[in-house]
This record gives structure tokens, C-alpha cells and sequence, in this order.
């Protein structure tokens, strides 16, 4: 038998150093975890480097090179990727940034980078739209509101850079920065002066409007100004379906990721519930995928969470919730015509809440695989599993091999 789908699961940052918290153990290797050591036992494992060894991959990065698009030549900064997660449809040459609503007072200083985590931005961003008014630079924009404090924006128009700096003082008390060409390239400049223009129209804007005016009344922040930063110019993405002769899903709570799903072609799948953090529905999410493999070859599947408590160097939670993971997965054992991938996209040790450059545990369960005999689902386990030590861009030549889509190289 040969499988005829394919389920990519990254479990975000799940990979960990040893931590002091765990008796020298990591999270993974500590946290009881049945069902990914079943899907380890009957699977064959082994470590990953996303991108290559030494190399500390961010999720973007890393999620591009996992479904074979090498970051290297496809990369060009978080802005684009955030902006198409959030629903701003990106073409090539369009200019894409991640905004922040923040708090500036009376006397013009930054006094909360995330205007008290405000929420329900929408009617924000309409007024924004409505009110903001580039064409006299020559350029048209979209913006849009995302979850919490968070927006997007992209500049449309000829002749635009995307090497500029950002106005984000990047700390409380201090004035935000004006935004400024980093090179010599009038294209840089153009998109510079345009972001300048475009913070001081929608600041006013954002100033008198009622959502804001009620904030100020209640003694909330107001989210009175727009800290952009992320800049990158969209490129050219080959489609997934084109590519692979795969059809395909993306299911993330997570907007960069959903945005690089929705850049290559797969179709996002907002789950309602998810919240991309510890107190994510897990089991909606698997219920979702269960879903789109029905109708899908293909389904890149991101838990975020655990990353998370990485950043926050908290390796009990870590690991606690490396368990509610695994309990949330059970319904995917019974998936018998479907290549199961189990990895992460970094590691995330607890010891220096970033992302570190170690390898990632990877197993790959489904029929034809050669079984080897590794029954745990950890980080060290796994590099003693049949794989070996692959690279991200690896796991589609392995997964398209095993499902018999790959076109021989050769006579
Ligand atoms: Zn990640
Ligand atoms: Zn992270």
C-alpha cells in the first residue's frame, strides 16, 4: 500500500536543550507523550536541520524551507508573509510591513508598544482606508487589522525599496523614529517617505477617532499610532499544486504562518477557538485537519504554544503542554492512508528563550516506511532513528519519494 496524503505537522519550537527545571531532561524528553512515541515506534525517525546545521532558523524561514521552498532564494523579511496571513491579498513588487497599534501622549512619547493589547481594530483600520490618502505620491496601500493589537500593511505602486528602517523606538518613554532610507537606492527613499506619510495621516486619524476618544474617557491606552516595521518586497512564489501535483491546506493560528501557507498556494483554514498559544483548542485543530485531508492531498498542520513558553523560559510549562499536545493528536493514529510528518521548525531552548540552531526531532509514520527501532518521540531518541540527520528542505523530496509522486532522476 501506498499513501495517497500527506499531513505536515510542526509542532513550533517543541525541540529544547536539557533543562535545570527537568533534571537535565528537555521538555519532550521529560513530557508522557503516547501518541507521538506510537507514531515514533511505528514510524521512522530522525533529526532535522530546517535550514542547515549552525543556521538559527526563525518560523519563516524554517516553514518555507520545510515545504521546499529554500529560503535563501524565496525569503525577503517577515512583512510580506504577515501581511498575506492577514488578509491582505500580496502581488510580486508589492511592499508588505507588520504594524502595531501603540499609545503615544501628549507630549508625543511612545507609552505602550501595544496600546494596552487592544482589541476589536477593525472599525481602526476601515477609518484608516477611508480617510488615508497616498496618490498624491503616486501609490495606493492596504491595510488591515489583525488579532490583538496586531495590523498589516502594503504599499502598491511602482518604484518602491524595501530597505528602510522602522519607527519603533522599540521601548516605552521614547519618541517614535522617523523612518529612513538605509541606502542610497531613491526606491528606498520613496518607500520611506511614503511609510512617513502614511503614519502621519492615519495618526490623526487615529487620534480623533471614537473608538479611541471612549478609551481615553475610560483611562484605557488609546492605539493612537502605527509602529511599522518588517519591511520586505513580495516575490514570486512557484504554486504548491503546480509544483507537487499535490492539493493543498494550511491550518495555523499563527498569521505568519497561515501567510506563507496562503503564499504558495495552500488554502488557510481559520479554526475557530485557536489562539496560537497555550490555551489553543487543539482538538478543533485536529478535527480541522481530519477535515481537510478528506478533501486535500496535502495538510501543513502548525501548534504554536510551546514555543511560547520556550520564549519564556518556562520548561515545566514547556513540557505540560507538550502533553496536551500529544493527547489532542490521538484521533490522527487511526489515519492509515495518510504520510504522517512529526516535527519542529527549531529548536526553542527554555535555557535561552530564542530560537537555537540544534537539529529538530522529525519522524515520518505511514505505509512503506522502513520502521527502525526508535520508540520515543525526543530529541535524543530520534537521532539514534533510520533518517539520520536530513535537512528541511529534505521532507518534501522524502515525503513525495514515499507517496510515489517523485519523478525519477535519470533513465
Ligand atoms: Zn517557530
Ligand atoms: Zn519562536
Amino acid at each position: 500500500m501506498i499513501a495517497d496524503k500527506v499531513l505536515f505537522l510542526v509542532l513550533d519550537g517543541i525541540s529544547d536543550r536539557p533543562c535545570e527545571a527537568l533534571n537535565g531532561l528537555t521538555p519532550l524528553a521529560a513530557a508522557k507523550t503516547p501518541v507521538l512515541d506510537r507514531i515514533a515506534a511505528e514510524g521512522i525517525c530522525g533529526i532535522m536541520d530546517s535550514v542547515s546545521p549552525g543556521i538559527r532558523p526563525g518560523s519563516d524561514t524554517s516553514h518555507l524551507a520545510l515545504l521546499g521552498y529554500p529560503p535563501q532564494e524565496y525569503y525577503t523579511g517577515r512583512g510580506p508573509l504577515e501581511a498575506e496571513g492577514t488578509g491582505i491579498h500580496m502581488t510580486a513588487g508589492m511592499i508588505g510591513f507588520r504594524c502595531n497599534f501603540a499609545t503615544v501622549d501628549a507630549d508625543g512619547l511612545v507609552t505602550d508598544r501595544r496600546a494596552g493589547r487592544i482589541s476589536g481594530t477593525a472599525p481602526l483600520a476601515e477609518a484608516i482606508r477611508e480617510g488615508v490618502d497616498l496618490s498624491p505620491l503616486g501609490l495606493e496601500f492596504r491595510f488591515e487589522s489583525g488579532a490583538g493589537h496586531r495590523a498589516a500593511l502594503a504599499l502598491v505602486g511602482e518604484g518602491l525599496g524595501d530597505k528602510i528602517s522602522s519607527n519603533d523606538p522599540k521601548k516605552e518613554g521614547a519618541r517614535p523614529l522617523p523612518i529612513r532610507p538605509c541606502t542610497d537606492d531613491p526606491a528606498d527613499a520613496k518607500t520611506a517617505a511614503a511609510c512617513n506619510e502614511f503614519i502621519r495621516q492615519s495618526a490623526k486619524i487615529l487620534y480623533e477617532h471614537p473608538i479611541n476618544v471612549r478609551r481615553m474617557e475610560e483611562g484605557l491606552p488609546p492605539g493612537n499610532l502605527l509602529l511599522i516595521r518588517g519591511a520586505g518586497k513580495m516575490g514570486k512564489f512557484p504554486q504548491f499544486e503546480e509544483r507537487y501535483s499535490l492539493s493543498g491546506s494550511v491550518i495555523s493560528a499563527a498569521t505568519l504562518i497561515s501567510g506563507i501557507g496562503k503564499v504558495v498556494g495552500l488554502e488557510h483554514i481559520p479554526v475557530p477557538g485557536t489562539t496560537g498559544s497555550v490555551d489553543s483548542d487543539l482538538n478543533a485543530k485536529v478535527r480541522a485537519a481530519l477535515g481537510e485531508l478528506d478533501r486535500k492531498d496535502f495538510v501543513l498542520m502548525n501548534i504554536k504554544g510551546a514555543d511560547e513558553a520556550g520564549h519564556d523560559g518556562k520548561g515545566i510549562q514547556k513540557r505540560d503542554f507538550i502533553e496536551v499536545i500529544d493527547t489532542a493528536l490521538e484521533p490522527l493514529l487511526d489515519l492509515s492512508n495518510t504520510l504522517i510528518v512529526v516535527c519542529a521548525d527549531h529548536s526553542t531552548p527554555c535555557s535561552i528563550k530564542d530560537h537555537s540552531a540544534d537539529p529538530v526531532p522529525v519522524v515520518i509514520r505511514g505505509p512503506g516506511v522502513r520502521v527502525d527501532r526508535n520508540v520515543r518521540f525526543d530529541e535524543i531518541s530520534c537521532a539514534e532513528g533510520g533518517l539520520h540527520r536530513i535537512r528541511g528542505g529534505d521532507l518534501m523530496p522524502i515525503a513525495l519519494d514515499l507517496i510515489n509522486k517523485s519523478h525519477k532522476y535519470g533513465a
